[in-house]
């Protein structure tokens, strides 16, 4: 076991301030990261806040992680040390059920290990994430990244990126497909460049003035405010598709108005307070409405290269650790462009 310094909240309502944990010594298969950058994602806030209940305290977030190979098992294929690294939001499953087979880990039917706040199968408790100066990750579950994109925009791919490409690729948006994209935070940003990059025709849905011009600047064709009722009405039945990334409460029934004949409204956003659905809702128009989790380790591969050869990574605020608490603020007032990237060499 080896001390690694950290940032971690002590309880639900305590702010993010440093802490020390262990992380173990690397096994034959795994790999030992310094972390260079982590992003800030919305669920880092719900989790460290018990917003989804089930946090275990301490809580250290963090699965958007970047960094530098320092050790590695005498198992370990892909990687050497001094290799660039990446970790998302898994850090193992059960390896073996239908979906691990298929490379679908996110929905492992015994359960996946999430990066932070999983159940540690190695030293017992949960699994600490990447607010960290270290993490220690079996091999098959670290991502190798290119080193021809700053570091600091890849780091969000990790998360943001894998759960907006996901859904979008599953759904085969792409030429000829109007995608409405909404919530302008750090999954929607993503959402709009690499729905854009497939070709398909964005239009951004925020209840934010201020962003039009960044949306487009994005990639998104067309911005409908939707604080403005008739913005709103006047896009009812346009969209095929719509990838909610909202993290707070919303009118569902709204958005799905706007979908037109078989149009989906995927829900990717996660706020921890229920939906009302009138079937009719639905009914009419045969449309649905679906969820997608994050991606599975070849998915997010996938991806990682995708954005490397389409030069595409997030628009990031670096920050020094000492400033997550302000942070958190500001994300919650809508005020990031578009995902804070924790810079680890100020913890
Ligand atoms: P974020 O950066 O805070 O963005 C959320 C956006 O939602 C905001 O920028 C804002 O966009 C909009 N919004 C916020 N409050 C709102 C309100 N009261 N009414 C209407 N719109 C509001 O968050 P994020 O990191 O992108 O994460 C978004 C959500 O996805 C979170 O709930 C997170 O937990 C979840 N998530 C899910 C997965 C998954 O696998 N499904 C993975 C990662 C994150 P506008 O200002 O443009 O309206
Ligand atoms: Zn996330
Ligand atoms: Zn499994």
């Amino acid at each position: 076991m080896a001390a690694t310094k950290a940032y971690a909240a002590q309880t639900a309502q305590s702010p993010m301030a440093p802490w020390s944990l262990d992380r173990r010594e690397p096994t034959p298969h795994d790999v030992e990261i310094d972390i260079l950058y982590c992003g800030v994602c919305h669920s880092d806030l719900h989790t460290v806040r018990n917003e989804w209940g089930g946090t275990v305290y301490p809580a250290v977030p963090g699965h958007e992680i970047v960094g530098r190979v320092t050790k590695v098992g005498d198992h370990v294929k892909r990687f050497k040390v001094g290799d660039l690294a990446a970790v998302g939001c898994l850090v193992d499953s059960c390896r073996e059920c239908a979906n691990c087979k298929q490379g679908l880990e996110q929905y492992c039917l015994v359960g996946m290990v999430g990066t932070y706040n999983g159940k540690d199968k190695y030293n017992g408790g949960v699994t600490y994430g990447g607010y960290s100066k270290q993490i220690v990750v079996t091999e098959d579950f670290v991502l190798t990244v290119s080193g021809k994109q700053p570091l600091e925009g890849i780091a969000p791919l990790l998360c943001a990126g894998i759960t907006t490409y996901s859904p979008l690729r599953y759904w085969k948006v792409g030429k000829g497909t109007k995608v409405g994209v909404l919530g302008l935070g750090g999954l929607g940003h993503m959402g709009v460049k690499l729905a854009a990059s497939f070709g398909a025709e964005v239009t951004m849905l925020s209840h934010s003035p201020s962003k039009e011009a960044d949306a487009k600047r994005l990639g998104a064709h067309n911005f409908v405010l939707t604080k403005d009722e008739s913005q709103v009405a006047k896009m009812n039945g346009y969209f095929d598709f719509i990838l909610d990334t909202v993290s707070a409460e919303h009118d569902y029934n709204l958005y799905l108005n706007l979908l037109g004949t078989n149009g989906t409204m995927v829900c990717v956003g996660a706020p921890p307070t229920p939906a009302q659905i009138p079937a009719f809702n639905l009914i009419f128009g045969r449309r649905s409405i679906g969820g997608s989790l994050i991606g599975g380790i070849p998915e997010t591969q996938e991806m990682l290269d995708y954005c490397a050869a389409n030069n595409i990574v997030s628009d990031v605020e670096v920050i020094d650790i000492k400033d997550i608490n302000e942070a958190y603020e500001r994300m919650l007032k809508g005020d990031v462009k578009y995902r804070f990237v924790i810079d680890m060499a100020t913890l």
